[in-house]
């Protein structure tokens, strides 16, 4: 093993070597005009595009499978993929693009600039960028394998979140409960050295932090971000505040515990990311023992955009190693999207599928004359937006009754209450957002502080949650986007805010329907056409915003988000 790293880095010193000679060699030719960069551009293609498929089915099959091999090979072909981005001549060359000014053809000019980004990222010592990938990939099998042990039988995380959601039992909620917390202690020291080599490495291409650097270099701004959390933080406080105390009076008398006994493992849910169940109705029975992967496949084609091609290439089910999220991957940018989850036969995986092939949607649905490099979603927010539109269904009365999975009668008599557990699921992940973005700022600010400590402030703050007593735990840890998708978890809450904007403009302008909530668009093919013709085909055409704008008629905003779940106008 050590003698493989060493053999890495041996390999590392000599390509980088190889490549300052070959700077110093061959200068970079001065030519920067369209003609020119359409050259860079034949070149990087033929390169990225067969390299990133490779990579892209080599982490399929590692989230599946879950082995070491399969491990060792997805993180090769990344490094592999890395290194075509790291290279500092081709670097100089996008540079000299840029500062040339003659690159003027919108398309071409949209194309430098994400690429210039994705070289830019990149440009840190090789040795520096494999330890990072590695250990990422040593923190993924980690959590892909990891399975807590309760009173010596193990339980897959679905197994977890059914006790949390169904016992009343506190002793063993908390067994539970703290049992799935272990992988964090696990994973928090190989974290802490990613956060350090994170860091590092945007400090020498001059950001501030990390995060700044993310943010950044996916077109966002982080005091506009910031101030858009501060606004929503605002909008929230109060209501959360209100539906915590009946949550708090529901679950107190449904464990027999007094309210100021409660602890976070009474909350249904390991980080209180979802709403606990409080109103008199329950989806889950509306799913038992229906194809779920039928209905969302029959869903989609009444909105024209047939997936049965993706169905087929995705892995669905529950399988020992395998990852036990969910996630749509994007294979080759011309059609091949598959999704990776492990479905039961309740609400929470229907959302997830509806979720998650709403993105493989928009993957599928893209534009084939787009350059290769424009062919992706505008940005991470937006394809959340799109995928959290559809996953939102799985709880509506209106989109169950159209499927035919409750009678119109049904529907009735659980609209209140499920418009009422909606909006309640809203308020109480837009708080738990709200930790995971001041956290992980706070966790690039300044990595040595105690983070133990620094969690549950955060978690008491905004979710009201008190912090077991004298607990010291890397609870931060265990949620697996600290680790694998760092600055990341702000984008589903935009995807919510854009998800309620959208919504709200196709119900009102592409359908001329006056009742926004009643929608399902089951049978609609119009809405698919819309998505198609003002979300998908775009890609990477615009920036963010002007797509948002060309497609709603206004920038994003949380207007529509706190119409429809925080009662504003
Ligand atoms: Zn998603």
């Amino acid at each position: 093993m050590k003698m493989q790293i060493k053999l890495i880095l041996l390999i590392s010193v000599i390509f980088l070597l190889a490549v300052i000679v070959a700077a110093v060699v061959k200068k970079p030719a001065a030519a920067c005009g369209e003609k020119d960069f359409r050259q860079f551009l034949s070149a990087y293609e033929a390169k990225v595009i067969p390299l990133s498929k490779e990579v892209a089915l080599a982490s399929f099959q590692a989230s599946i499978s879950g082995t070491d091999e399969d491990f060792k090979r997805s993180a090769g072909l990344q490094i592999q993929l890395n290194k075509i981005t790291a290279d500092p001549v081709e670097f100089a060359r996008l540079k000299a693009f840029k500062l040339g000014g003659q690159i003027r053809e919108p398309l071409l000019e949209r194309q430098l600039d994400i690429i210039y980004d994705s070289y830019l990222e990149n440009q840190i010592p090789i040795a520096q960028m494999e330890a990072m990938v590695t250990l990422q990939a040593q923190i993924e099998q980690k959590f892909n394998t990891f399975r807590a042990r309760v009173d010596g039988r193990t339980l897959t995380d679905n197994d977890i979140e059914q006790i949390l959601r169904t016992s009343s039992d506190s002793l063993q909620l908390e067994a539970a409960w703290k049992a799935s917390k272990e992988i964090g202690r696990l994973v928090a020291p190989d974290i802490l050295k990613l956060v350090t080599l994170r860091n590092a490495a945007a400090r020498q291409l001059g950001f501030a932090d990390f995060r700044h650097m993310q943010l950044k270099l996916s077109e966002q701004d982080p005091q506009t971000i910031e101030n858009l959390f501060d606004e929503l933080d605002v909008l929230t406080r109060d209501g959360f505040s209100a539906a915590k105390k009946a949550i708090d009076g529901f679950l107190a008398a449904r464990c027999g515990v007094a309210m100021e006994q409660l602890q976070p493992w009474h909350y249904q849910n390991r980080y209180f990311q979802e709403a606990p169940v409080i109103y008199p109705v329950d989806l889950d029975v509306y799913y038992q023992g229906k194809d779920l992967v039928q209905i969302a496949g029959s869903y989609f084609k009444g909105l024209s955009l047939p997936i049965d091609d993706v169905i087929a290439r995705s892995d669905l089910f529950e399988k020992p190693g395998k990852y036990q999220h969910a996630f749509s991957s994007d294979i080759d940018r011309s059609g091949d999207a598959r999704v990776l989850c492990s479905v039961k036969p309740d609400s929470y995986w229907m959302n997830t599928l509806l979720h998650e092939f709403g993105h493989s949607a928009y993957s599928k649905f893209n534009d084939p004359q787009l350059p290769w490099t424009l062919r992706d979603a505008a940005h991470a927010f937006t394809t959340e937006a799109i995928a959290n539109l559809f996953g939102r269904f799985a709880s509506s009365p209106a989109w169950l009754r159209d499927m035919a999975l409750i009678s119109p009668a049904e529907a009735q008599r659980v609209a209140v209450p499920s418009r009422d557990a909606l909006r309640l699921q809203q308020t109480v992940f837009s708080r738990w957002a709200q930790v995971m973005f001041r956290f992980e700022k706070s966790l690039y600010e300044n990595p040595g502080q105690d983070l133990n400590r620094r969690w549950w402030e955060l978690v008491e703050k905004y979710q009201l949650l008190k912090m077991p007593a004298g607990r010291n735990e890397p609870d931060w840890a265990a949620k697996i986007h600290i680790a694998l998708y760092p600055c990341y978890y702000h984008n589903y809450l935009l995807g919510e805010l854009l998800a309620s904007q959208f919504l709200y403009h196709i119900a009102g302008r592409v359908l001329k329907a006056d009742d926004v909530e009643g929608q399902s668009f089951a049978g609609r093919p119009e809405v698919g056409r819309y998505l198609i013709d003002s979300v998908f085909k775009p890609g990477m055409r615009w920036t963010w915003n002007e797509m948002i704008e060309r497609a709603t008629g206004e920038k994003l905003t949380a207007k529509y988000y706190a119409r429809q779940f925080m009662g504003g106008k």
